[in-house]
């Protein structure tokens, strides 16, 4: 099989087929590596459905480099609001400042300087590196590994290891164009060689693949088991107002607004009667008990909300689900 034409094959797909995405759209040089920044942090854990809206509306608010970087973390937290992984907007901030008094307001070209950078890891600063700055990298994400593991039908645990993963992405070569061949690889994970039901007659790779041959589509994936963790949360209700804090406590979601909680043991929340809640955060599964109490309580620092207040502060999704099982308490 003839491998040279690979590029070729996959960038005659992307020409054709690219998704018209808020961050692709034609810009100044300075523009596109901010858009590249801001896309490249909200995509961190997050599905480009998702982020398409909430990159649209911060880009509104935040339109430079500058307008972040002067802004106060509070505001933009505010717009980061519904994305989740807080900490990722935190970051963003503080890299923009640094860009602004280490860089020029520019991103680095060196893979070690941009990894300098508050919240970009390994990942990240190879996808502004052949996003931002047309250098021939290819990110490994979750659509590229799915691909690769079709190609070669990778199964078992030292196949799908990082390390030959790694070894497998150069049946991609490299391109003249390495921006829109990164972006061209992802997307016909994304659109084509689909988790379920890949859409193989229209997939430029359809001759190289050997899941294709088998038909045999089944992925396997290294399970990531969350550990699961158990609170208390006690909710103070005065005069249709809830007495809430800011997460000074927990090292997740800090400053964030919660209500007053305690982490309990297993044991402890089996035996409670009272209301439970299930989260999933990213790295970690929460189990809640809701204890309800109508005394009044003074707590330093705390804030008294009724509900049309909360639309001003940022929310974790425990405190909201907290208060959207409340009514069922009343
Ligand atoms: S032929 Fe099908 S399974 Fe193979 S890479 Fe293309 S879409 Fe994925």
């Amino acid at each position: 099989m003839n491998k040279q034409n690979i590029p070729k094959k996959i960038l005659h797909w992307y020409d054709n087929n690219k998704r018209s995405l808020p961050w692709r759209r034609k810009s100044t040089k300075k523009q596109h590596e901010y858009f590249t920044l801001v896309s490249e942090f909200m995509l961190q854990q997050t599905q480009v459905k998702t982020v398409i809206p909430f990159f649209i509306r911060f880009i509104k608010k935040f339109p430079s480099l500058k307008s972040l970087a002067g802004a106060d973390e509070s505001e933009v937290l505010k717009y980061w609001e519904g994305l989740g992984y807080y900490s990722r907007a935190k970051n963003l901030k503080k890299t923009a400042t640094k860009l602004l008094l280490e860089h020029r307001g520019s991103l680095p070209k060196d893979i070690e300087k941009l990894k300098a950078l508050p919240g970009i890891g390994e990942y990240t600063s190879r996808s502004i590196l052949s996003i931002a700055h047309n250098q021939p990298y290819i990110p490994m994400d979750g659509n590229v590994e799915r691909i690769l593991k079709r190609i070669f039908l990778l199964k078992n645990k030292d196949q799908i290891s990082k390390k030959n993963l790694i070894e497998k992405k150069t049946f991609f070569s490299i391109s003249k164009r390495p921006s829109d061949y990164a972006q061209a690889i992802m997307e016909i994970g994304a659109l084509i060689c689909r988790p379920i039901l890949p859409i193989c007659t229209s997939c430029p790779l359809i001759n190289y693949c050997k899941a294709y041959k088998k038909r045999d589509f089944a992925i396997t994936t290294k399970n990531k088991v969350n550990k699961t963790k158990y609170f208390e949360a006690n909710v103070y209700k005065h005069k249709n107002k809830y007495l809430l804090i800011k997460n000074k406590k927990f090292n997740f979601l800090k400053n964030l607004v919660i209500f007053p909680m305690n982490e309990i043991k297993k044991e402890k929340f089996q035996l409670s009667i009272d209301k439970k809640i299930n989260v999933k955060l990213s790295n970690m599964n929460m189990k809640i008990i809701i204890n309800k109490n109508n005394k009044k309580k003074i707590i330093k620092n705390s804030l008294l909300l009724d509900k049309s207040n909360f639309s001003k502060f940022i929310l974790p999704s425990f405190t909201k689900k907290i208060l959207n099982s409340l009514p069922h308490l009343e």
